[in-house]
């Protein structure tokens, strides 16, 4: 999937539909059969831990993310950002603010080379808001990345450095990688319980280990 002019896509929530060209140069109804595709965690992945992470300036990569995500690039295989935003609910960030947030990971990752087809991202706080389908570990958002990059999630990953990342990859039914160099300690306590396929140090680590056990194209 060439993103053909390189334009950031627009962030986007849970059944936030596609638009016309976006559906023509990629989306749903275009592909010939479903595929596989890497889904990533943000925060902790990509870009360095920070917790609540509410401007540009917080996002820095992590040293393996760039060339990970180019390497899946040129093998069109399908990169898909799945993160929980508790901070909007709470009302430390807009919607705006984390599009300018999220332009600078673009910027990043383009620096290097490399993009993401897309971006999903829940909104909502357990402590603000009501229960939703779309926070991991609910798999809501990869489920709606599913559908809309018609995407065989039997023979996708999804990389996270937390165990609600493991939960919802599990639960969309993708094969799961811990990374235990972002979440600190209490990923360590759960991470057995959690059952990811495999557990290693970082996302460069990680992809190298799916790699030749993903169809590409
Ligand atoms: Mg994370
Ligand atoms: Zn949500």
């Amino acid at each position: 999937m060439k993103n053909i002019a390189m334009q950031r896509p627009k962030s986007r929530i849970l059944s936030d539909r596609l638009t016309a060209r976006e559906a023509l140069s990629g989306g749903v109804g275009h592909e010939k059969s479903a595929r596989g595709a890497v889904f990533l965690d943000r925060d902790g992945t990509l870009n360095v831990e920070r917790g609540y992470i509410l401007q540009p300036a917080d996002i820095e990569l992590i040293p393996t993310a760039g060339e990970s995500v180019r390497t899946l690039n040129d093998l069109d295989i399908p990169v898909i950002i799945i993160t929980n935003q508790a901070a909007i609910a709470k009302n430390l960030l807009s919607p705006e603010q984390l599009e300018r947030v999220n332009e600078k990971l673009w910027a990043e990752l383009s620096a290097a080379g490399a993009y993401y087809d897309a971006l999903y991202y829940c909104p909502h706080s357990p402590e603000v808001t009501p229960e939703c389908q779309c926070r991991k570990p609910k798999p809501g958002l990869i489920l709606q990345a599913a559908r809309d990059f018609n995407i065989d999630l039997s023979a996708s990953f999804m990389i996270g450095d937390k165990l609600s990342d493991i939960g919802a990859g599990r639960s969309a039914g993708c094969k799961t990688i811990l990374l235990l160099s972002n979440g600190g300690k209490d990923v360590y306590q759960g991470a057995e319980a959690a059952s990811p396929d495999f557990t290693c140090r970082n996302v460069g680590e990680a992809i190298a280990w799916l790699l030749p056990r993903i169809q590409s194209g």
